[in-house]
């Protein structure tokens, strides 16, 4: 039998989205379980999951690219069912710089992960979902950041740009499928203590940057997911178009 709650987790090898994995699994989802390029850690969160009672399957996808994001949800409909709920967590930041030092190659990389591959997984949990084309509705959350409001000076003015660009589609695209059944709605986490800031080149970051947090403190993968779960979810059922900030205060 089918479970009824499918959930697709994109990047969900490490960090934000094996948290959100793992709370979803627990919660009785059966698990898309995305990554790019480490396999071991995409099969240990699904070795996790399904240790739990959960059902859940590792999927390797470049979001970026259209047709490895064809392949899995259509790998989701074969193993696992329908999806109800999708998770855009995919998401990368390249080397602090400042944007006078930047190249195309760099911001399109930037770019098409997270824009591109948020959209088109958008897309086809939209074509699956949407009662116009025949779905049962579902809810998506988009994992946009605080850079979007604070566009990330001397950092990477890049990513913040494209996380922007994921809370203006997110509004959009709630807009348009709010009268299909489907919620769509944000993340936006702060400073959170995971491998993404060693891809800036400074795995101490967030250390660095607590002083300037309200609340004097970094935030976990785990408390990034609980406003995840919260969205997805059937208490949100009136939530839509909307954005959390899990930022401690900033
Ligand atoms: P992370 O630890 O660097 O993990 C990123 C995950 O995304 C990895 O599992 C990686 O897979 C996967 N990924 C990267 N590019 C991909 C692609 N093109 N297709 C499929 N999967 C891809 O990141 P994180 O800190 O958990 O961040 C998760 C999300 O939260 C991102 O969207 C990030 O922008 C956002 N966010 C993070 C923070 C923070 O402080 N950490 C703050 C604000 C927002 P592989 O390992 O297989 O390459």
């Amino acid at each position: 039998m089918r479970d009824s709650r499918v959930a697709i987790v994109t990047g969900a090898g490490r960090g934000i989205g094996a948290a959100t994995a793992r709370l979803l699994g627990n919660a009785g989802y059966a698990v898309c379980v995305n990554y790019r390029s480490d396999a071991a850690s995409a099969d240990k969160v699904v070795e996790e999951l399904k240790g739990a009672g959960a059902k859940a399957i590792a999927v390797k996808a470049d979001v970026s690219h259209e047709e490895d994001v064809v392949r899995m949800f259509e790998a989701v409909d074969r193993e696992l069912g329908t999806p109800s709920a999708l998770v855009n967590n995919a998401g990368i930041l390249i080397q602090q710089m400042r944007v006078a030092d930047m190249d195309a190659a760099r911001i399109n990389a930037t770019l098409t992960t997270n824009v591109t591959g948020t959209l088109l997984c958008c897309r086809e949990a939209v074509r699956r979902m949407s009662t116009q084309h025949g779905g049962p509705g579902g809810s998506i959350v988009n994992v946009s950041s605080v850079a979007a409001r604070t566009g990330s000076p001397g950092e990477y003015v890049d990513y913040a740009a494209s996380k922007g660009a994921v809370d203006t589609l997110t509004r959009g695209l709630a807009v348009e499928v709010a009268g299909e059944g489907i919620r769509v709605n944000g993340v936006r986490p702060g400073f959170i203590y995971t491998d993404m800031h060693a891809s800036g080149g400074e795995p101490g970051r967030v250390d660095r940057l607590a002083a300037s947090i309200p609340m004097k403190r970094g935030g976990t993968a785990e408390e990034i997911a609980q406003s995840i779960a919260w969205l997805l979810s059937d208490e949100a059922s009136y939530v839509t178009g909307a954005f959390i900030d899990a930022a401690g205060g900033r």
